[in-house]
């Protein structure tokens, strides 16, 4: 199909998404698309070769582009538009994709559910009362309702592999400094990861093979080539999968259980074998993240101060703290203005050592039960993506701690800077249910091929009984 043709059923299916009310999607236009594939078909024409030409991909309002607002799903951000781009942005857009909507999440990537979204939430596309997790919603629900088959979402801790658990389709998040941060906008820089969905992991492949490797503008990226998982299917014979036992609580949930217990017959049936391992630090993972996230964010949103950036609001007095007060008192939401004060207070005189110094201990704990397994002859670890499939909107709204702890099997890996992948294992009650395989440091192209292989034997919608 020519990207032209492309263009029209993208904006053809955002259009009936947009009609269902999933608001899955912030901006999104029909001639931004037809501009974009004018220039597609031309440079086809002219022969070149586009690795994606005309793959159409979403991205998360948090991810800076040129051509249209950027939100972070924020009041705060009103009226912005970056004068850049994001090097993610830059290198889709030169392989060829169409940049098709930039989609809903919850403010400044902040939540589990993109209910804390300053624009509404986002439904789940399978039952409008729940929610399709978070904080990268707008995107997983874009994808599994086939608007688009791949988007970018971002990682601080899970926000793109429990939306894809909740919604049914392949999240990954890369390794730590494998794809530029260069134009996501800061949360907690330590963790954030620009990530991928797709309806299948060859999409998210795709992308992933475009958008990585090192970027000049991003200091923290490794210097390693792009993520390059073999196309044809591997061999799992010998390979050695551990389950780390605290991720299957004697209280998780049958269905889920049975789902694992399927992906793990499938790597016996292959050849590989499965053992059982320990991560003994995991049940300290998500008050470590809800520090140190927290103490990261309070510094990176201070920059939203009414003088750069999208709001202003002078306050009554006229002076500066005046405009401070009153543009980030309006302009951030009550989740956010949470985060802040977290944050501030961990960092504080007197309590940084409390909080947040001794949360960077922990930290370094969490990541050594990590590197001891996968030095014990492990090759990757299998784990439920999330303790209960998509939950109702409205349910943890009024308890930050229940929301909080939607990344109870999510947030380790993000505090190890770890590569990890959810994709569809079974459904329960017609809700989906994700898979997560987490793999060593530069393990990425291994952990994104074995996925290849057992999403082709597992019954990814089949009701698990
Ligand atoms: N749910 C987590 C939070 O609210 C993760 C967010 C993310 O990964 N961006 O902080």
């Amino acid at each position: 199909m020519s990207a032209a043709g492309a263009a029209r059923e993208t904006a053809a299916a955002l259009q009936r998404c947009d009609a269902l009310g999933l608001n899955a999607t912030l901006h999104w236009s029909a001639s931004l698309l037809d501009a974009q594939a004018h220039t597609i078909d031309r440079r086809v024409a002219a022969g070149e070769t586009l690795p994606l030409a005309a793959l159409p991909v979403a991205l998360k309002d948090n991810i800076v582009t040129a051509d249209a607002p950027t939100t972070c799903a924020s009041r705060i951000l009103e009226g912005y538009v970056s004068p850049y781009e994001a090097t993610a942005v830059a290198r889709l857009r030169d392989a060829g994709a169409l940049i098709a909507a930039k989609t809903n999440l919850d403010e400044f990537a902040m939540g589990s559910s993109t209910e804390h979204s300053a624009f509404g939430r986002v439904r789940h596309p399978l039952d409008p009362a729940r929610v399709p997790g978070g904080s990268s919603g707008g995107s997983a629900a874009l994808v599994a309702a086939g608007a688009v088959p791949a988007a970018l979402g971002s990682e601080t801790g899970g926000s793109v592999r429990q939306p894809a658990s909740f919604c049914g389709v392949v999240g990954v998040k890369p390794g730590y400094g494998r794809v530029s941060r260069y134009g996501l906008v800061a949360f907690g820089s330590s963790l954030d990861c620009v990530s991928v969905f797709g309806r299948t992991v060859e999409d998210a492949s795709r992308l992933l093979r475009v958008i990585s490797g090192p970027d000049p503008l991003d200091s923290t990226t490794l210097d390693r080539p792009a993520i390059a998982p073999a196309p044809a299917p591997v061999d799992l014979r010998g390979l050695r999968i551990g389950l780390p036992r605290e991720y299957f609580p004697a209280d998780l949930d049958p269905a889920i259980r049975t789902a694992l217990d399927r992906v793990a017959g499938a790597v016996r049936e292959l050849g590989g074998t499965v053992v059982d391992v320990s991560l003994p630090h995991t049940r300290y993972a998500v008050p470590t993240y809800y520090i140190i996230a927290p103490a990261e964010a309070s510094a990176n949103l201070a920059r939203f101060d009414g003088v750069r950036f999208g709001l202003r609001r002078i306050g009554p007095e006229g002076d500066v703290r005046a405009l401070y007060r009153a543009t980030r008192g309006e302009g951030f939401g009550a989740e956010v203005r949470r985060r802040v004060l977290v944050g501030t207070y961990v960092l504080s005189a007197g309590y940084y050592d409390a909080y947040y110094r001794k949360a960077q201990r922990v930290r370094a704990l969490i990541a050594n039960d990590f590197a001891h397994v996968f030095g014990s002859g492990v090759d990757l670890l299998l784990t439920p993506t999330t303790p209960t499939t998509a939950f109702r909107a409205g349910e943890r709204t009024d308890d930050p701690v229940a929301m909080y702890l939607a990344d109870i099997f999510v947030s380790a890996v993000n505090l190890a800077g770890l590569p990890a992948i959810s994709f569809p294992a079974g459904r329960s009650d017609g809700l989906p249910i994700g898979a997560q395989l987490i793999a060593p440091a530069l393990g990425d192209e291994r952990m994104l091929e074995v996925a290849a292989v057992l999403e082709r034997v597992l019954p990814a919608t089949a009701e698990v009984r």
